[in-house]
């Protein structure tokens, strides 16, 4: 049986639609049928729309956009400056072999189109070893140790540089799929935080995180870089992804096109009604953080964890020298 293809036009600007007709995108859950030209304003119009609905920033204080090459982060950065935010960015640089090599040239690039010079911060030269090499010597998983890394910069740079908010780059499929692997498995401890928005601590100096791409899915946020040749590096991290989180990512893109709008309507009535009932569950938080005594940088201990890292690399290259001079 052959499907007879309809022809859509843009519902916005039906006449000018037939120049169109080739990329005419469906915005399933709005029953939209949009060209390029008014698929770019739909998509601004929506970021827009969340930055303000879960007042994540105004136009006024400065955002720093964690960078990390891929299409999402690139496209933020690109889009607030474009809607007129003050987004500056920033790039670790995790030492991953070539793949790191070309995040980071990739963020130059969008900088250039931009105008602007993003912070950029090689762990290699400030640990002393790479996310890889660290993970050989802490004998631990590279995902666990890498997160707990990019975190502390991501803080410690917009402390120095003066930043109160943190954007990054989390979109629809990411923020769904682990809703549902949280829900599945009542991980309240998540729930309590599952929110496009976590609070800052001024008190120990951590800055607001905002995730300003929350409703945007992944294949929208992918089209809206090729309308708009942002530059981005599609090469995944050969250290692995989380493998748990791509299967309920992928049970929400099977269930999509039977309900249409059932992943942005499953994650929005979430954060917009219940996760309040989780969030009263919360009990006052028992670790208190203190400040780092090398780094100053909040801490549950004395020491924190990346100046652990840098004083256990320290030994592992002092014994490595050693083993070497009596060779
Ligand atoms: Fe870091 Fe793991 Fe992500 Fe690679 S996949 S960048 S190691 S968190
Ligand atoms: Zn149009
Ligand atoms: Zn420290």
């Amino acid at each position: 049986m052959t499907e007879k293809k309809k022809i859509r036009y843009c519902t916005e600007c039906k006449r000018e639609a037939m120049k169109f007709i080739p990329s005419v995108v469906t915005i399933g859950e709005f029953g939209l049928y949009l060209c390029e030209k008014h698929f770019i304003e739909w998509f601004e119009h929506w970021v827009e729309k969340t930055i303000e609905e879960f007042h994540m920033f105004d136009r006024d204080g400065p955002v720093l956009v964690a960078l990390s090459g891929g299409k999402d982060s690139m496209v933020l950065w690109y889009v607030l400056n474009k809607l007129g935010y003050k987004a500056e960015g920033f790039h670790l640089n995790l030492g991953i072999g070539e793949t790191s090599e070309q995040a980071q040239q990739k963020v130059l690039e969008l900088g250039q189109i931009i105008g602007k010079e993003p912070f950029i911060i090689n762990i290699t030269k400030e640990i002393g070893a790479s996310i890889p090499d660290i993970a050989k010597i802490f004998l631990s998983p590279a995902c666990s140790i890498c997160g707990r890394i990019k975190r502390y910069f991501f803080n410690r740079i917009a402390r120095l540089q003066g930043f109160k908010v943190v954007a990054t780059g989390h979109n629809l499929d990411d923020e769904a799929g682990s809703l549902l692997f949280n829900l599945i498995n009542w991980n309240e401890k998540y729930l309590i935080r599952k929110y496009p928005v976590l609070k800052e601590d001024t008190k120990l100096g951590l800055p607001r995180k905002v995730k300003p791409l929350t409703l945007m899915s992944e294949d929208r946020i992918l089209l809206y870089a090729q309308l708009n040749n942002i530059p981005f590096s599609s090469e995944p991290c050969p250290l692995g992804q989380d493998a748990k989180l791509h299967i309920y990512k992928d049970i929400l893109n099977r269930v999509e096109p039977r309900t249409k709008g059932v992943k942005r309507n499953f994650y929005l009535r979430f954060i917009r009604k219940y996760q309040r009932l989780f969030q009263s569950l919360a009990v006052e938080k028992q670790t208190t953080m203190q400040k780092c005594q090398i780094c100053d940088e909040p801490s549950p201990s004395q020491v924190c964890l990346v100046c652990k890292i840098k004083l256990a690399v320290q030994d592992a290259r002092q014994k490595e020298d050693k083993n070497d001079t009596h060779h």
